[in-house]
């Protein structure tokens, strides 16, 4: 699952070897991917790509004379360059944006699920879209000065913080290094936070984020692997000993994914099993 720190690594290497590339043709495979009919994908063709960026977990590919693809890889979906094209064969392809060099930007998606989009829209269409206009500010590389009161509700945190619309870029991955980074407990209430504590969480947010950027900076580049590998030292490390005070990381199993917590760093010895958290939940 990409989150921001994976988002904007993609978004950087593409940036720098795409800048400039003219779009011969585009081909939406993927047979719900395109959520856009007007204009319509032939539209790219002959255009320069112009940048691409990244809007919380969502990629921003600008060309010129103002349109933009908007990309959502969801769970399972990723953005690679390739020199060559793929066969037509590739069942995991659901965008090909092919450049005059022989190059190919590829949206894949693994899995059976089609979840991955991709928008085509005219740059003034960008701010008022629906998937953009409810995001709430950036993760990073600053936290939002008002967090407190964004996580000021009943919901746990390790919840409040995946809320796009209360805070853009961190998921299942993110939350569980920055909550540990923390020392904070995943299931307090964001309503419960002292002032010292929004403070400490915004640090962590802040340099979890930025550490895990900074890694990639220094071990990736183009070709992208199918499967990044991701710096975490607690998500889906429950089981291990936690690398700061030694104590077993506890995991909570949720329907579809597995949250990590340590006991001594987080939650004062309490260990909490799902059968509690979920009662928790209700
Ligand atoms: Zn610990």
């Amino acid at each position: 699952m990409p989150e921001l720190p994976e988002v904007e690594i993609t978004a950087r290497l593409l940036d720098r070897a795409l800048a400039g590339a003219s779009v011969e043709s585009v081909l939406a495979p993927g047979i719900n991917t395109l959520k856009t009919f007007a204009p319509p994908l032939a539209e790219l063709e002959g255009r320069s790509l112009r940048h691409v960026a990244r809007r919380g977990k969502q990629f921003i590919i600008g060309f010129d004379g103002g349109l933009a693809l908007v990309i959502h890889l969801m769970s399972a979906g990723r953005l690679q360059l390739y020199e060559s094209r793929a066969g037509l064969r590739d069942r995991t392809s659901r965008l090909l944006v092919r450049f005059t060099d022989g190059r190919e930007l590829r949206l894949r998606e693994f899995g059976t699920k089609q979840a991955a989009w991709v928008k085509l829209l005219d740059e003034e269409a960008l701010a008022g879209d629906e998937a953009l206009a409810r995001l709430g500010p950036e993760a990073w590389p600053e936290p939002p000065a008002d967090l407190a009161d964004r996580l000021s509700e009943p919901r746990p945190l390790y919840a409040a913080l995946r809320d796009q619309h209360l805070i853009a870029g961190i998921g299942r991955s993110w939350v569980d290094e920055i909550l540990w980074t923390a020392r904070i407990s995943p299931f307090k209430r964001g309503a419960d936070l002292e002032a010292p504590e929004v403070e400490t969480l915004a640090g962590a947010i802040r340099s979890t984020l930025a550490g895990a950027l900074e890694h990639y900076e220094a071990t990736l580049e183009l070709p992208l692997p199918d499967k990044l590998p991701m710096p975490l030292l607690v998500h889906r490390h429950g089981g291990e000993p936690c690398r700061r005070c030694g104590t077993t990381l506890e995991s909570v199993s949720f329907e579809d994914y597995v949250m990590s917590y340590c006991p001594t760093c987080q939650t004062e010895g309490r260990v909490l099993k799902d059968r509690r958290l979920s009662r928790l939940l209700k």
